[in-house]
């Protein structure tokens, strides 16, 4: 079991707004941060995340929590595996109150990295692939390039430092066919792959034995997510907060290449395209992005696919299609440094860029064509700021031959829909008390002995929840999150408030003994004279128990 002392030094140097921000795009909405919900299908975000409390909550489906909630809900993991998640991805090693899983997890990892590195210079083919790329002795350094022996070698590697190899195969550095072990890496140059802050948490694997997958990657594991990842990053981190850009190639060797030639914000995606579970990622630093992509038609369509993304989540930067034969690292190797930094200084704009693709996979001549052509582009344009659809429209016709009044676009549903529920009726006083009791718990006595939940009209049951403790609920969670909600800042403050409500309490029961057919007049004399004398009370500044 993990101890609860490391459970809480943990949790103490976890920040929700970057935990949750790593999964999805959030955006600053005053003191707090809003997406649309991961956990319910919407399209106006209900989901909001606030940073001083530290909690989640979503209006919509009424998902909350705090960090390991979320972490547990999103990558559908149980408590522990939710901790052991996050302790790896910031670098924290958890306790455990049995000896046998003390053992840091990433030890194995860089025992393996350090290994394959060592074995890089007594392999006259991996020595000589290096020096025909023109890497160099730094790079490969930097980079920590190695190299990945037969399958045998590795198993006994890994068993003379007394690991156990199912460790090794949930690190995705071992693999098991349901009969026997094999290594993941075989014969392979090997480029170690780092989260964005920097803990090793899988390899890239090129062959130089010609192997007919010349690339290989991790298996995707609890630390590897190859749609969230980019390789490099860690180095790149400070160089593109400094030049507010980034490179984004699609090898490893690019990225490498790069660096050498003082690139140094130059990442690359993992052999996969560019996703939205990139997008958290890339917003850190707020970077204009750079794609530099291949030339070919699957360089082309990746650039496209990328740039319809990139456009449409109101990112900045272009693209560099690279010729034929000539990917970056060539280039670099070449000497062709300064061309590479004219092609990086003025990359295509993302939405130019997607308008001309997208024009030329039709023919133009043939008016039907011409039409889908327009269909084709008009809905990519839907997909940006009423803005730009409009600036592009006019950039659209002109390039079609058509009048832009043929470019019917619609606006934009508007997202800034209230995060209010709609039909639950909101009292604001109530819920002020509410949210009282949930900042300033040290009140809750003093105001039970002058208020009991039943005498709330609208939030009596939330006000039963708040008090108990029951602060997980999803309707008290959106008290707490709820910025439009002010708690009450003082004793003072609180006394006054619960003066004018108690007067107006007792004011409302007074009229109501009156209209009362079911009471004997002596009843009713009995409650008058005593809820006059507690209003009489009130008006003097004094608050009145309830149960007096
Ligand atoms: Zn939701």
């Amino acid at each position: 079991m993990i101890t609860q002392d490391s459970i809480e030094a943990l949790k103490a140097r976890l920040d929700l707004v970057d935990v949750i921000g790593s999964y999805i795009e959030l955006k600053k909405a005053g003191a707090n941060y809003k997406a649309p919900c991961p956990f319910h299908d919407e399209k106006s975000p209900s989901f909001v995340v606030s940073p001083s409390k530290q909690i989640y909550h979503c209006f919509g489906c009424g998902a909350g929590g705090d960090s390991i909630k979320f972490v547990m809900e999103y990558e559908k993991l149980n408590y522990p595996e939710a901790l052991e998640k996050l302790a790896d991805s910031y670098n924290f090693s958890l306790t455990y109150t049995d000896n046998k899983h003390n053992k840091p997890r990433s030890q194995l990892m860089n025992k393996i990295n350090e290994w394959y590195q060592k074995l890089l210079i007594s392999r006259p083919t991996a020595v000589s692939y290096i020096k025909k790329r023109g890497i160099y002795e730094s790079s490969v350094e930097k980079f920590g390039i190695g190299y990945a022996p037969d399958s045998s070698s590795t198993i006994n590697y890994i068993k003379s430092l007394l690991f156990n190899m199912s460790e090794a195969v949930e690190m995705g550095i071992i693999g098991y066919d349901g009969e026997r072990n094999f290594a993941r890496f075989i014969e392979r140059i090997t480029f170690p792959i780092h989260s964005a802050n920097g803990s090793l948490v899988g390899f890239g694997g090129r062959t130089i034995s010609g192997h007919q997958a010349k690339y290989v990657n991790s298996p995707e594991t609890a630390l590897f997510n190859k749609s969230r990842l980019l390789y490099a990053y860690h180095h790149a981190k400070q160089s593109l907060h400094k030049t507010k850009e980034i490179i984004i190639t699609e090898g490893y060797l690019d990225v490498i290449m790069l660096h050498q030639a003082g690139f140094t914000n130059a990442v690359a995606t993992l052999g996969t395209a560019l996703t939205a579970e990139h997008l958290p990622l890339l917003r850190k630093g707020e970077p204009k992005i750079i794609m530099a992509y291949d030339g070919d038609k699957a360089g082309r369509v990746a650039a496209l696919k990328a740039s319809k993304l990139l456009s449409a989540s109101g990112f900045n930067g272009g693209v560099v299609i690279f010729g034929q034969d000539l990917d970056p690292a060539d280039m670099v190797n070449n000497g062709n440094i300064e061309e590479l930094a004219n092609m990086f200084r003025s990359p295509k704009p993302f939405i130019e860029f997607v308008l001309e693709e997208l024009i030329s996979l039709y023919d133009l001549s043939n008016p039907k064509a011409k039409e889908s052509c327009m269909l084709d582009a008009i809905s990519y344009l839907k997909t940006l700021s009423p803005l730009l659809q409009e600036v592009y429209k006019s950039f659209l016709a002109s390039r079609l031959g058509l009048n832009p009044s043929f470019i019917k676009l619609r606006q934009k549903t508007n997202l800034n829909s209230p995060i209010l529920q709609k039909n639950s009726f909101k009292d604001i006083w109530e819920l002020s008390l509410i949210k009282t009791t949930l900042e300033h718990p040290e009140f809750i006595e003093q105001i039970l002995d002058v208020i009991d939940p039943s005498i709330l009209q609208f939030h009596s049951q939330e006000f039963s929840l708040a008090i108990s403790g029951h602060t997980n609920e999803p309707i008290i969670m959106a008290i707490a999150i709820d910025d439009s909600i002010k708690a009450l800042k003082d004793d003072d403050a609180l006394k006054a408030e619960l003066i004018i409500f108690l007067t107006k309490h007792y004011e409302r029961e007074l009229k109501k003994i009156n209209i009362q057919n079911s009471m004997s007049f002596e009843e009713k004399a009995f409650f008058i004279r005593k809820f006059r004398g507690k209003i009489a009370k009130l008006k003097r500044g004094q608050l009145v128990s309830f149960k007096e």
